[in-house]
């Protein structure tokens, strides 16, 4: 377990705009975040280096954006509407509801609880008495299933009004519209459709922050294969998953580990199920889930369409149900794992030599919200003139910042402490050489550098 206290990283994330509690003027809506002006960045880097490894970089994967509006049956078909169920308890004292699973797993791990049925949970809540969290009482009641989708309402007049589902996981809409994409791109077997969009679930645990919230982003792709084909392709995605982790974003992975799924704990459509779990402050925690779907989605939607979804292959003349197997990444989560990676507090000598913490975010400089930060030494107007044309110059390529206030060592901190990887600096020598200082984040090391020279060097080191 890290032991990174997760009450400052909440503080740091609004501090420096990366998440806001969503709302805050109207009190808060719970379990709801918005991303701030270095969030979205942060989280817009990591949707196109996703987008680029698994789209981009290949010739088997087309994209989608499929609508978060969707036809009640989908959710009827795909098995959500009967399946898609949270165990739930009440505290009969201070009427809390809550999760029978995870106020168990908190006490006795995951291994312990995944697969029991709904009594056993409410055997062991009584068992390992577990006093409520909220009141401290032990007065539950009994344990129910509890459906996670998210239902709305739609129409102009209350006769016209009819109930649907806001999409629980994006992957549905890749699954209905298969023929679509098969037909307008002429793809073959195999191939796959990847989708990065929001997904809603009416959670009722919901805490660590960002982790499990009610409305999220996913990034999913479907990988559409002959049955044969299946393990082979399910090992393959394993395996690019965990490299994209480690080698792209430059996730410790020491703080990453795979956890297979019990049989009795895999969701209703799959025939295997791995996690990649991070190491997180309250314990190994799943963002990435890789299942081999089977034909479930597809023969469902044939079933519940009344069109069967068949796959034609012309070399082997042979008509069958393609099977799936998919990543499940969430991007919220994703998000949280990076800040959480790069989270370190060091002690450095500040600019009088005396010892002080430093908050540093060693991003990846591919992840890093803000690449370059040009900073005047002073705020004095032949300097501004110098560091403004840098900025207007730099801005066109790489995302900046201009900051002109405050010491030096100040601006510095505060661009460590949102990861910007490097930290130009205009002073007075400047004016006569016509170079800058450029300082590099985590090793803090300061060169001198032309002007003329900047784009150049930033671009070979940002790559
Ligand atoms: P959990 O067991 O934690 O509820 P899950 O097994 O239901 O997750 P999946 O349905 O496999 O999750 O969804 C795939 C991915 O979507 C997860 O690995 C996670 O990254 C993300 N995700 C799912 N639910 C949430 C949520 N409530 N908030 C944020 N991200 C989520």
């Amino acid at each position: 377990m890290s032991d990174i206290n997760m009450e400052e990283i909440v503080s740091w994330a609004k501090r420096r705009g990366f998440v806001f509690p969503s709302s805050e003027i109207y009190g808060g809506f719970a379990s709801v975040y918005d991303f701030g002006p270095l969030g979205v960045e942060l989280i817009n880097n990591l949707k196109k280096l996703w987008w680029k490894n698994v789209v981009w970089e290949r010739g088997d994967v087309e994209g989608l954006d499929g609508a978060i509006f969707t036809h009640p049956k989908i959710w009827e078909a795909s098995g959500h509407v009967e399946s898609f169920t949270d165990p739930l308890v009440d505290c009969k004292s201070c009427k809390k509801r809550l999760r029978a699973d995870r106020l168990l797993e908190d006490k006795i791990g995951v291994e312990k609880v995944a697969g029991r049925s709904l009594a056993e949970l409410g055997q062991m809540i009584q068992d390992e008495e577990i006093a409520c969290p909220h009141c401290g009482m032990l007065d539950w009641t009994e344990v129910r299933d509890f459906n996670l989708l998210v239902e709305c309402s739609i129409g102009v007049t209350e006769e016209d009004k009819r109930n649907f589902y806001l999409r629980g996981e994006t992957c549905q809409t890749i699954f209905v519209n298969f023929e679509n994409v098969l037909q307008s791109t002429r793809q073959k077997l195999p191939f796959g459709i990847a989708q990065i969009g929001k997904a809603f679930r009416n959670e009722i645990t919901t805490k660590n922050f960002i982790w499990r919230v009610r409305e999220f982003e996913q990034m999913e792709m479907q990988y559409f294969c002959h049955s044969s084909l299946a393990d082979k392709k399910y090992d393959y995605w394993k395996k690019e998953s965990w490299q994209w982790l480690v080698d792209v974003l430059g996730i410790d992975r020491d703080n990453l580990r795979w956890r297979q799924h019990e049989r009795d704990e895999l969701a209703h459509y799959a025939r295997d199920a791995w996690d990649v779990e991070y190491n997180a402050p309250w314990g190994w925690a799943e963002f990435w889930g890789q299942h081999n779907r089977q034909d479930w989605d597809l023969k469902r939607h044939g079933m519940y369409s009344g069109k069967e979804i068949l796959y034609y292959d012309q070399k082997t003349d042979e008509k069958y149900i393609p099977f799936v197997v998919e990543t499940s990444l969430g991007v919220t989560r994703l998000a949280l794992v990076v800040i959480l990676d790069a989270y370190t507090i060091e002690e450095v000598e500040n600019e009088k030599g005396k010892k002080e913490e430093r908050v540093v975010l060693k991003f990846d400089k591919k992840v890093a919200p803000i690449k370059v930060a040009i900073l005047p030494l002073m705020k004095k107007d032949n300097l501004l003139d110098v560091s403004s044309e840098i900025y207007d110059n730099l801005k066109k390529k790489f995302v900046c910042q201009h900051d002109v206030t405050q010491s030096i060592g100040k601006r510095y901190r505060r661009q460590d402490e949102i990861g910007t990887p490097y930290c130009v600096t205009v002073d007075f020598d400047s004016l006569e050489d016509g170079q800058v200082t450029i300082r590099e984040r985590d090793g803090m090391e300061q060169k001198r550098i032309k002007i003329d020279d900047l784009e150049g060097y930033l671009r070979d080191n940002l790559g």
